[in-house]
């Protein structure tokens, strides 16, 4: 009979040495294999995820393609993780294994599933890896409940611990809730945490900050990029914005005002219209970015099969440079913004400026 070696071994995690990882080589061979490091002064996205909902809103269970919303952000040798839907390991993995390996930090926007559903796998699969895995204790950070939620996980997989032997450092996941305000400040990295609103459609205005929900503002070397969470239209998000080169912002879809997760026959069982209330509308997320005025917009989180519903709606709107993610898209923050589209997909290119061709 094993005995929760979890449980006995949680009060030394906080007294984990970090250190850092070696870069593993980057196998050529690899489809979406990129160099790890970044060069300095440049901040590097790569969007692992942009599905909402249970299997990214694909509910056909034949195709293997469900992931979920995943955004990695990476500065030098370091790689930070904003949401860990499903699939996130997996798509971490074609990017080579320096970028497993150095990445022991995870922010997550609220514990809905499809934002977290991935972490025991991105936890627990690496942690024997023979190259190219992580070598340190993971480090999850997200709003109230995520150190329980932590803790719950790393229990349910005790026996796997168990059996493999001594729970090492490497073995270890941390959880620690957060709350608005910098939440990371190290080697000229900031990472600023801001309120807001997901909670359920038609809550008592009292009961919302039982809903906590996170959006998070990454800024380095004078770049910067904002990623939203999952949020209905947001006053504190557009303060939180300002001046922020990329903001990447969920969006609920066609239906609805107020936003709801997608419109009929679009959010495939996401919620329609009547349940919306808890996203943000094209029309609102147009008026966010408006506002905000960011060098890109970028849309992520959202309905499978309406991108260029998502275009042209926002077309009407809004006038700045446009991207609607896809999986492995990738967009380099430096002297200017440069994207990198996922797939061949005209509806995931780049809409530069309206008149700005
Ligand atoms: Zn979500």
């Amino acid at each position: 009979m094993y005995t929760s070696i979890v449980r006995q071994s949680r009060q030394s995690a906080s007294n984990v040495c970090v250190f850092l990882a070696a870069i593993a080589a980057i196998s050529p061979l690899q489809l979406f294999a990129q160099d790890a490091y970044v060069d300095q002064g440049t901040i590097r996205v790569t969007i692992l995820g942009v599905g909402a909902g249970a299997r990214g809103g694909n509910f056909d269970i034949t195709d293997s393609v469900g992931l979920n919303i995943s955004t990695l952000v990476e500065v030098e040798d370091k790689a930070f993780l904003f949401d860990a839907g499903r699939g996130a390991l997996d798509q971490i993995s074609k990017l080579g294994g320096g970028h497993l390996a150095k990445l022991d930090h995870v922010y997550l926007t609220h514990l809905h599933g499809d934002h977290n559903i991935g972490l025991p796998d991105l936890w627990l699969s690496p942690i024997r890896m023979p190259e190219g895995g992580r070598t340190v204790p993971l480090q999850v950070f997200g709003p109230v409940g995520t150190e329980q939620m932590a803790f719950h996980i790393a229990t349910a997989f005790d026996y796997s611990l168990f059996y493999n032997g001594n729970l090492s450092a490497t073995d270890t996941l941390i959880g620690k809730n957060i709350q608005q305000g910098i939440v990371y400040d190290e080697d000229g990295i900031t990472i600023t945490a801001f309120d807001v609103d997901h909670s359920p459609p038609n809550v008592a205005p009292d009961d919302r900050e039982n809903y906590p929900a996170l959006g998070f503002r990454f800024d380095y070397a004078g770049r910067s990029v904002v990623i939203s969470g999952d949020t209905r239209f947001s006053e504190n998000l557009i303060q939180y914005s300002q001046g922020a080169d990329v903001l990447i912002h969920e969006v609920g879809g066609a239906g609805g005002g107020g936003g709801g997760m997608g419109a009929a026959g679009m959010g495939g069982g996401m919620g329609t219209a009547g349940r919306g209330g808890h996203h943000t509308s094209i029309l609102e997320a147009g008026e966010v970015f408006n506002r905000v005025q960011p060098k890109l917009a970028v849309y992520s989180h959202f309905p499978r099969g309406i991108n260029q519903v998502l275009i042209d709606q926002t077309r009407t709107v809004y006038d700045g440079a446009l991207l609607v993610g896809t999986e492995m898209t990738v967009i380099t923050i430096g002297e200017s913004v440069e994207v990198t589209p996922g797939n061949d997909d005209p509806s995931t290119a780049l809409q530069p400026a309206v008149g700005s061709e």
